[in-house]
C-alpha cells in the first residue's frame, strides 16, 4: 500500500448536552460508519480555564467568531448585540465556558483520509437551525442564535470538531498526551484504502 498521504487526525468533543441527551452512541456511530478510526478517547469534566484555553489556542478565533456571529444576525435581518466583533465574542466565550464546563464531555481523536474536512461535513455548521439535515447538528438539535441569546447561553450544538488541520494539531496536543493516542490498524482500512481486484 502507498503511504497514507491524505491521512489526518482531528479532535472531536461531545459537549455536555450530547452526553446528557444520551447521544454518545449515535454521534460516534456517524464517524465509525463513514470509515474513520478512533485513536484516542476520554471522558472528563473540563475546567473553565481548560475551555477558555481551548477556544483561544488560535488567537484569530476571537475575531473570526465575533465576525461570524455578527453575520449570523445580519443575515437574518436581526440587530447584533454590538457591531464590535470583540465585544460580541467576549459574550460568546463567557457563555461557552459555562456550557462546556457544566458536565462531562467526551474528547476523542479520529483518524482517516481528509479527517478534518469529513468530520466538519458530518457535524454541520454552527447553528443547528440552519445546519443541513443529515448532519449531526442538523438532525439532533434545534437551537438557534435567537433562542440561545434569549436564554443568555451558548448555542447548544452537541459537538466540537476542529475547524482546520492546524487547529486539529494544536487541539489534539492540548487535550491528549502523545502516549494516549494509539497507532493501530483496522481491518476495514484495507477495504477503504487498499483493496484492489476484490481479493
Ligand atoms: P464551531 O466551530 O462550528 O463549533 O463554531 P465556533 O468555533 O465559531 O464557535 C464555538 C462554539 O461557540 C459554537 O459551537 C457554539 O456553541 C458557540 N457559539 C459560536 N458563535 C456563537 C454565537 O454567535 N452565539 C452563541 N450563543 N453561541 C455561539
Ligand atoms: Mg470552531
Amino acid at each position: 500500500m502507498k503511504p497514507r498521504q491524505y491521512h489526518e487526525r482531528t479532535l472531536i468533543v461531545i459537549k455536555p448536552d450530547g452526553v446528557q441527551r444520551s447521544l454518545v452512541g449515535d454521534i460516534i456511530h456517524r464517524f465509525e460508519r463513514i470509515g474513520l478510526k478512533m485513536v484516542a478517547s476520554k471522558m472528563l469534566v473540563a475546567t473553565p480555564a481548560h475551555i477558555e484555553k481551548h477556544y483561544t489556542l488560535d488567537p484569530e478565533w476571537l475575531m473570526k467568531t465575533g465576525t461570524k456571529a455578527i453575520k449570523g444576525y445580519t443575515d437574518k435581518g436581526l440587530k447584533p448585540p454590538s457591531t464590535d466583533p470583540m465585544k460580541v465574542v467576549a459574550l460568546v466565550l463567557k457563555n461557552l465556558i459555562k456550557y462546556m464546563s457544566s458536565g462531562p464531555v467526551i474528547a476523542m481523536v479520529w483518524e482517516g483520509a481528509h479527517a478534518v474536512e469529513i468530520v466538519r461535513k458530518l457535524v454541520g455548521s454552527t447553528e443547528p437551525l440552519t445546519s443541513d439535515t443529515g448532519t449531526i447538528r442538523g438532525d439532533y438539535m434545534l437551537d438557534s442564535y435567537r433562542l440561545s441569546d434569549h436564554n443568555e447561553r451558548a448555542i447548544y450544538n452537541l459537538v466540537h470538531a476542529s475547524g482546520s488541520l492546524k487547529e486539529a494539531n494544536e487541539e489534539i496536543k492540548f487535550w491528549f498526551k502523545d502516549s494516549e493516542v494509539i497507532d493501530y490498524d483496522l481491518i476495514l482500512e484495507k477495504v477503504i484504502y487498499g483493496m484492489t481486484g476484490g481479493k
